[in-house]
């Protein structure tokens, strides 16, 4: 789970053409009403967003049974048909946490209720060791490639069960390491990350460049403009980007550089699921993507 610095605090992307990951009030860690994000979609000129609340499967798990599935789809179509008049397109997406212990249940969900786009996402867990009171002992003594390797782990299942449309925020396992492994040490070994690369390439499915990673310490997309390019190296052709944001000064918050990541990399188009409708849609030129901040990555 994400949990924003205060509001109003980011440089939000304008005129980019989508933001594909934004939590609203039926997430559990967020308290903005839809209308708040399709009305900033208004100001600021992006044309389409995708509204992706969290469903988790673990009942220790905050979104577990947090919000009903109709619930969710009445007040996002509802949303939608109101804002389509004004100029912004919503989409009724999801954010499902994956892990191999409950694949299961995902894949049931996912078979009796349709959404238009579906992140799978490997957080925290509860037994896992990278848990706020079990990290620190589980890092000591081990190796980075033993760090890494319960989450990446989760990651290439995600990847290959076939389940999700995009894989949300790889590598924020940086944020759960921190501050005893920095984005430096990652940087350095980036060749552990590969693997689960090449399983999101032989998956078929997209690579998110979440841009929440900048809010944190570190201070990089998730994942980081490096790995964006090595993905494009070893073939890795679908991406998309988004905000993550859980409160209203988080929407679109410097979006502008996850765009100018995958500019940088070579990508020129995101890959994105519209309901039954795969589709391309432009990655615009550094200069379209405005934010300040963009400027100097
Ligand atoms: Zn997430
Ligand atoms: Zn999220």
């Amino acid at each position: 789970m994400t949990h924003d610095l205060p509001a109003g605090a980011e440089q939000q992307a304008r005129n980019v053409p989508l933001d594909a990951h934004l939590h609203t009030d039926q997430s559990p860690d967020s308290s903005v009403p839809i209308d708040v994000y399709a009305a900033q979609a208004v100001e600021r000129g992006i044309p389409e967003i995708a509204i992706t609340d969290h469903v988790d499967f673990d009942p220790r798990d905050p979104a577990y049974r947090y919000t009903r599935y109709e619930d969710r789809e009445r007040t996002v179509r509802d949303a939608a048909e109101r804002w389509a008049r004004e100029g912004v397109v919503i989409r009724f997406g999801a954010e499902l946490t994956y892990n191999r212990r409950w694949e299961a249940d995902v894949r049931e969900h996912l078979a009796r209720h349709r959404y238009d786009y579906v992140i799978g996402s490997v957080h925290d867990w509860p037994e896992s060791p990278y848990w706020p009171s079990r990290v620190r002992g589980f890092i000591e003594g081990r190796s980075l490639d033993e760090i890494l390797e319960p989450y990446y782990t989760e990651i290439i299942a995600a990847a290959r069960s076939g389940l999700f449309d995009t894989i949300g925020h790889l590598d924020v396992v940086k944020r759960y390491l921190h501050p005893f492994i920095t984005p430096a040490d990652l940087a350095a070994r980036q060749e552990l990350q590969e693997p689960a690369l090449f399983a999101i390439i032989e998956s078929g499915a997209v690579l998110e460049v979440n841009s929440s990673g900048l809010r944190y310490p570190g201070a990089e997309t998730y994942p980081s403009a490096a790995v964006v390019a090595r993905y494009r190296e070893l073939g890795g052709e679908r991406v998309v980007v988004g905000s993550d944001a859980h409160s209203r000064g988080s929407f679109a918050a410097r979006l502008g550089e996850s765009y100018g990541h995958l500019a940088a990399a070579g990508f020129d188009a995101l890959t994105f699921r519209r309901g039954a409708e795969r589709v391309r849609i432009p990655v615009p030129d550094g200069t379209s993507v405005g934010t300040v901040d963009s400027l100097h990555t």
